[in-house]
């Protein structure tokens, strides 16, 4: 990127962006085209934008969003890396879950054993928090049905 690099004293001279690459090493953020007037298709720019030095980013035109700028700033706290972080790992967790769900299935009218077996393994891929029957927990009801006398839970479809 550092081809695109030209001399711009009076850009350098503004003191407004002085400090912007050191803000930029220090808290891992950076400068983005702003969305308001940087328009893009499929992730690519729709026309040629031009490329700010300071800012080390592609800047749109300028509008009421970034002042005029033509790009903003994005940084993200501890926190919200975090919550980022953990929101990815539920999303997963959900994905994972809804997956393995659908592959459980009991045939319509099935035995009791069949049934029985589909919702413990149902009731299994969520955690036992989950209130997934009306306000009743997975896990009371894969411990109910785990509590059953045999044939229904004998075997185990696992
Ligand atoms: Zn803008």
């Amino acid at each position: 990127m550092s081809h695109t690099k030209q001399p711009t004293p009076h850009m350098v001279a503004d003191p407004a962006l002085l400090g912007i690459a050191d803000e930029m090493k220090e808290s891992g953020g950076h400068w983005q085209p702003c969305t308001g007037c940087y328009d893009t298709e499929d992730g690519h720019p729709t026309q040629r934008y031009d490329y700010s030095p300071a800012l080390q980013t592609e800047i749109g035109c300028g509008c009421h969003e970034c002042g005029g700028l033509g790009a903003v700033w994005w940084h993200m706290t501890d926190e919200q890396l975090a919550s980022f972080e953990n929101d990815c790992k539920e999303i997963d967790a959900e994905d994972r879950r809804d997956r393995k769900l659908a592959t459980i299935v009991a045939p319509d009218n099935g035995t009791p054993h069949e049934v029985f077996s589909a919702v413990l393994e149902c009731a299994r891929a969520w955690v036992p928090e989950a209130r997934i029957i009306g306000n009743v927990r997975a896990g009371d009801i894969a411990r109910a049905i785990e509590s059953l006398p045999a044939p229904e839970t004998r075997e185990r479809v696992s």
